[in-house]
């Protein structure tokens, strides 16, 4: 899946790690995608005590909030919550509640509801809907229609047929739901990846990670190359989960005002502070394009991104400009 990774860790001297003692990596698939977490602690028994722990949270997030998962509390709540309200964890209500802040900061670019829609493809059957299907769901694509009960914890669809996918920020959530229990185990230093969403704990004893943001169509061409301390960094991009048929590529990331594909740019990087907010904005940023998106990045303030727009040019938001290549 990750065969064009458009943002790879380039540490030139990767082997060299396995020199310094205490530093454990492991490698496995889950949320559908590849996870990867390298964790230093001078002693080399809780640094994989630590690894243990990553993959064990990242498959109880998966087991909450993964939409192929009948059994998942979101299946349950996709199953039943036009009907009536339904009680959910209190870790799944909070996290919608702060997609829907996404919603609002990106002016419905992000919306987890374009899954009533998003539902009716099938990517890797390489299956879309016919235009007429895709309007007769529309309707049901609108996060103002979430209605929610902090009180009584549930949640509640006000139009048939919507459903909630967190595709677009589950992810980025695990990754920092995992360094935040790795920091519980007094670990410093850590990196979690899962897909394109990786978080940072501290430094690479001593000096930066150096994250290199690549072409998503020429991989080996480098758009920045990034220091990274204590910060989270997101890629979405139209080459992760596609087709093509009749010259169109279509792929996972959806325009909720269309119900198509969103086709402005290839590629979004979005580094910030933590992983749950570069995963929604990097999503919703693909959906808003270069002009409205890029707005939005130099508006907040400890964001920054990197965007390749449907023709290949690169554009920085205003604080990496001295990072350009
Ligand atoms: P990935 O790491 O899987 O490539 P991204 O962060 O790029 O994920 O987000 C893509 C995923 O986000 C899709 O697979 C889908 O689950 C979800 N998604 C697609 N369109 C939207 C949208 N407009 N708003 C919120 N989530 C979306
Ligand atoms: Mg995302």
């Amino acid at each position: 899946m990750n065969r064009y990774l458009a943002v790879s860790l380039l540490i030139g001297l990767e082997l060299l790690q396995w020199v310094y003692a205490g530093w454990v990596y492991e490698e496995q698939v889950i949320m559908g995608t590849k996870v990867r977490a390298e964790v230093w602690h001078p002693e080399d028994a809780m640094a994989r005590e630590g690894i243990r722990a990553v993959m064990a949270e990242l498959r109880r997030i998966d087991r909450l909030m993964s939409p192929y998962n009948p059994d998942s509390e979101l299946s349950r709540l996709n199953a039943q919550a036009a009907d009536k309200p339904i009680a959910v964890a209190p870790e799944l209500f909070d996290l919608v509640v702060r997609t829907l802040e996404f919603s609002r900061l990106t002016d419905g670019a992000f919306d987890i509801t374009f899954a009533s829609v998003g539902h009716l493809y099938d990517f890797r059957k390489q299956v879309k809907p016919t235009r007429e299907a895709v309007d007769r769901t529309l309707s049901a694509v609108d996060y103002r229609k979430i209605r929610l009960d902090r009180r009584a914890g549930t949640i509640y669809f006000a139009r048939p047929g919507m459903k909630l996918d967190l595709g677009g920020i589950a992810k980025g959530y695990a990754v920092d739901r995992a360094l935040a229990i790795l920091k519980h185990l007094d670990i410093q230093h850590a990196l979690v990846s899962a897909g394109g969403d990786t978080g940072i704990l501290g430094d690479r004893r001593g000096r930066p990670w150096v994250v290199a943001i690549r072409d998503p169509r020429f991989p080996e061409a480098i758009a920045a190359m990034l220091p990274m301390e204590n910060e989270a960094l997101s890629t979405s991009g139209d080459y992760e989960r596609y087709f093509e048929q009749d010259g169109v590529r279509y792929h996972h990331i959806l325009n909720p005002v269309t119900g198509e594909p969103a086709g402005k740019v290839r590629s979004v990087s979005v580094i910030g502070p933590d992983a749950t907010t570069t995963d929604a904005l990097s999503t919703g940023v693909f959906v808003m394009g270069v002009e409205q998106g890029m707005a939005l990045i130099d508006k907040l303030p400890d964001i920054e991104a990197v965007i390749v727009d449907a023709s290949g040019a690169l554009f920085y938001s205003r604080g990496l400009a001295d990072v350009r290549q």
